[in-house]
């Protein structure tokens, strides 16, 4: 049985106060959790976020990383440098990093391995555009993303990864996948991952539901057999959103 995960894409939101707050009122209520919970705030932020978890059992990521270890690459950061200041969890290939830094699959599986040789958990975003749902491509689209996302993954370094199947047109737009439409694609990335790697990794692997995720649409999305959890955006920005989801 694969216990449910949540966790809070801040993005580039909040001061690091309004951090700090945020985190405490979350780690505050975080024992009474049926799920998993992690958050992920910005990079400036994330130390002092560790601090406010402190003893609680609501996990830290990174919302990026670098796929070089060291060196002269102004501006980012590695996946010894997350694991440094508290994280266990790193979000990759994010919709909005696909489409407005413009990440390529290559880059990001990079990135994925990377991060695994950090010691961190990678949730390796998913999902296609509205155009490319209307014209009947989904699968052809996500199917491309897990793929070359994994690719040279052996079968223990793909057991620690986190799928977060997220439909870009749903990504704070208001606008979610119905609960059926989440579960058929759920459903087709398990399957792949059981061709790629067996029934036991695909039984055991989470695959989370992102794009506009709120207290009132929680339940019946994560209700699916095949959605382990949610990656939130906009409503993990408070506390009592975040924790109505974590609670659903
Ligand atoms: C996201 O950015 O991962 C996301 C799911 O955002 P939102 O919940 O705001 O749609």
């Amino acid at each position: 049985m694969r216990k449910k995960f949540v966790a809070g894409n801040w993005k580039m939101n909040t001061t690091a106060e309004e951090g700090v707050k945020l985190a405490a009122a979350i780690a505050r209520e975080a024992g009474s959790l049926p799920s998993d919970v992690a958050i992920c705030p910005p990079f400036v932020y994330l130390q002092t976020v560790a601090s406010a978890l402190k003893g609680s059992r609501v996990a830290l990521g990174g919302q990026d990383m670098y796929f070089e270890a060291k060196g002269a690459f102004t501006g980012e950061i590695s996946g010894a440098m997350l694991k440094d200041v508290g994280c266990a969890y790193v979000i990759l290939g994010h919709s909005e990093r696909r489409h407005v830094i413009g990440e390529t699959d290559a880059l990001i599986n990079k990135k994925m391995h990377a991060a695994l040789v950090a010691g961190l958990l990678p949730i390796l975003c998913v999902g296609e555009t509205l155009d490319e749902r209307e014209s009947n491509r989904t699968m052809e689209v996500v199917g491309r993303h897990v793929r070359e996302g994994f690719k040279g993954l052996s079968a223990e370094a793909a057991g620690k990864v986190t799928i977060a199947y997220e439909p870009v047109w749903a990504i704070g737009t208001g606008r979610n996948a119905t609960a059926q439409q989440a579960q058929e694609v759920h459903a087709e990335i398990r399957g792949m991952i059981q061709q790629m790697y067996g029934p036991a990794i695909a039984q055991a692997i989470r695959i989370q539901y992102g794009g506009s995720v709120k207290p009132e649409n929680a339940r019946e999305i994560l209700a699916q057999p095949d959605v382990d959890g949610a990656l939130v955006g906009g409503a993990c920005l408070k506390a009592d959103s975040f924790l109505a989801i974590a609670r659903a």
